[in-house]
This record gives structure tokens, sequence and C-alpha cells, in this order.
């Protein structure tokens, strides 16, 4: 009986020691354990809850390479400058998703169509001009667009529209199969994923943390926070404060119908991203707030839903003589949140 306990207890303690601890199960921390395993790293993920249930898996899974419009108009061509670095990590990632599907051997359902900003006016499409040139100086691929070219790739546009741009490294993935994905080839190469173990203490030993959840105690070398939102709060174990602030933004999915939309599009006067999954849905977003409900849960903004179609109708409709007026107001002073 006392042979049994100890070898149980040698079992707990070799297992709850590793190189390194990814907090956070999300696209991050997944990836995170996949690259660190093949790399030949002791590796372990913890996660609060199950994995890819926060933003990881509610997101609209487009993938981003070109400079978001918004911030481009609103804090100009200095700031553009300084965010040409992230740019070309962004494009060098979107060259990783290409082979992704195949290397974990699950189809993500990437497509990479380009993406089109879609424009309604001269002055936007001024901005997108210098735009334009921004990112092809970094060699990233991107065009002006004429509005016959625009309306002949995407025909169901709004004719008011008077031109745009293509950045043809864009496309989407379905963001339901990615962090799964990553898991299980990180688990097939060693690494071990934790789910329902909320990191609620780290204190520094002399051989590295000691990283305490609710119900375990593991030892490490190193640690990687991939918590998103729950960083700040994993920070204040290092004494620092992150300020980092957690805003909910809320996407819309159609039921399935036939395919006709090719691209990813954004519009560059009001928040919008649109696109049609593989499985038919359209997916209507562009960063608009969600709410929290009183049990701190994100819940459904009616009028962020409604601001949001009447801006998918209004720009997108251009096989409508008109659209219905439902009389919901623009809300141009909320673009506060990035395009997803
Ligand atoms: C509606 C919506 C649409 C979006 N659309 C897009 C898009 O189209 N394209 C795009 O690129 N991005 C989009 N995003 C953003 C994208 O989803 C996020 O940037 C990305 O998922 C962040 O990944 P992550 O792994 O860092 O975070 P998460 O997926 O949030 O993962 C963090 C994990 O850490 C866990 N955690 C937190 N604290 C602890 C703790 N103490 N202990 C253990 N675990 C902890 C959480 O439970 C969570 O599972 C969108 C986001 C939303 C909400």
């Amino acid at each position: 009986m006392a042979k049994l306990k100890r070898e149980s207890v040698d079992q707990v303690e070799s297992k709850s020691f590793y190189d390194l601890i990814i907090i956070g199960g999300g696209a991050i921390g997944t990836s995170a354990a996949y690259h660190l395993a093949r790399g030949g790293a002791n590796v372990a993920l913890l996660e609060e809850f199950d994995l890819n249930t926060q933003a990881s898996g509610r997101n609209a899974g487009s993938l981003h390479g070109q400079i978001q419009y918004e911030p481009f108009e609103e804090l100009g061509i200095e700031w553009a400058k300084n965010f040409l670095h992230g740019l070309s990590i962004l494009a060098d990632s979107l060259k990783l998703w290409k082979s992704l599907s195949e290397e974990l051997g699950v189809d993500l359902e990437v497509s990479s169509n380009g993406g089109l900003m879609i424009a309604e006016n001269s002055e936007n499409m001024r901005h997108l001009q210098d735009k334009v040139a921004l990112e092809n100086s970094i060699g990233i691929e991107s065009r002006l667009l004429t509005s016959e070219e625009l309306f002949q790739l995407a025909p169901y546009i709004s004719r008011k529209m008077v031109g745009g741009a293509i950045s043809p490294i864009e496309g989407k993935a379905n963001p339901l199969l990615t962090a799964p994905a990553f898991a299980k080839s990180a688990r097939k190469l060693g690494a071990d994923i934790f789910t329902n173990k909320k990191v609620v203490g780290i204190e520094k030993i002399s051989s590295g943390y000691e990283v305490t959840s609710r119900d375990q105690k593991f030892r490490v070398k190193q640690i990687l926070i991939t918590a998103n939102a729950g960083i700040p709060e994993l920070a204040k174990f290092f004494g620092k404060e992150i300020p980092i602030s957690d805003v909910p933004v809320q996407v819309s999915v159609t039921e399935q119908i036939e395919k006709f939309v090719h691209h990813l599009l954004y519009f560059t006067s009001e928040k919008l991203t649109f696109k049609q999954a593989h499985s038919g849905s359209l997916l209507i977003g562009g960063g608009w707030p969600a709410r929290y409900s009183a049990k701190g849960e994100a819940i459904l903004n009616p009028d962020s839903l409604r601001a949001n179609l009447k801006v998918a109708l209004s720009s997108l409709c251009g096989r409508c003589k008109s659209y219905p007026d439902l009389g919901w107001n623009r809300k141009r002073d909320s673009r506060s949140q990035s395009h997803y």
C-alpha cells in the first residue's frame, strides 16, 4: 500500500514539472504549444474552461494582411508607417496559413481570394491610394480598383460605390477548427493540454516558477501567457499592470445560402466586414460592440446588430433597386473597434 502511494506521488510530481507552461487555450496558446512541442520542448498548456471557447472560437475568421482603414484615416500616415513592421508579420503569417491544413491534417477551410475595401467617395479613394502606396513600399501586394473592376469582382456591391482596393493575400479560415487542430497536433507531439485549469497563482522559486491552478501545482522554468483578456490578472503575479481592456464585439451568422461572396469585404465609411463561410453562412461583422449581462457574460447588443446590418444592406445591395428603410441610425461615432 505504502509503495503504491509513493509511486502515485512520484507520478504526479513528474507530470507537474515542465520546461514551459502556456496559460490560455485559444488559437495563440494552442499554436504555441504545437510549435514548441515540435521544437522538442517539454510543454504543457493550462486552460481555464475548454479549448477555443473564448475569442478564438467566436470570431469571424478573417485573415487580415492590410493596414486597417479606420486608424489610417483617423491617425494618419505617421501612425501607419509605425504599423508597417506589424504588417510584414501579418503577411508572413498569411503564408503559413496556406500549408497549415496539410501540416495539421485538418481542413481548416482556408481560402485566400483577397480582401476588397470598397469606397463610396473620392476622399476615401484618396486615402486608399496613400494606403496602397505604403503597403506596396514594403512589398505587400495591393492595388486600387475602378468601380467597373470592383463590380466585376463583386457584382453584389452597391452601385453607389466609386471604387476600392484589393489586397490579394487576404482570406478566411474556420475559427472553430483552428485551435482544436493545433491542440490535437501538439498532443501528438507530447504536449500536455489541460482544460478546466484556471491559473490562480504564480510564484517565483529557485528553479523557475510555481504555477497554481485550483487543484494542482506545476513547477516550470518558463511561462508563456496567451490568456488574452485574462492577461492583466495574470500580469499582477509579476507585479505588472498591463492596461488591456476587455471589450466584447459581435458578429452575425446567417443561415446557409448559395455561394456568391468570394472575397473578404470591408467598407471605408462604416464598420463592416462581410464574407461567406465555407458552409454558405454569411458572416457580417466589423467590430460592433456587444454587451455584458449582469452575470458578466458577453451578450448580443441589438443596437449594434441593427446598425451593422443596415451598413451591410446599404453598401452591398448592388442588385436591389432599394433596400428597406428600417429607420436605423448609422453609428459613425462608435468606430472604436478594429475591423473583424
Ligand atoms: C466577434 C469577434 C470577431 C473577431 N473576428 C476576427 C477576425 O475575423 N479575424 C481576426 O484575426 N481576429 C478576429 N477577432 C479577434 C480574434 O478572435 C482574437 O484576436 C484571437 O482569437 C485571440 O486569440 P487568443 O488565443 O489570444 O485569445 P482567446 O481565444 O481569448 O484565448 C485566451 C484563453 O485564455 C484563457 N484564460 C484566461 N485567463 C486564464 C487563466 N487565468 N488561466 C487559464 N486560462 C486562462 C481563456 O479562457 C481563453 O480560452 C475577433 C474577435 C471577436 C470577439
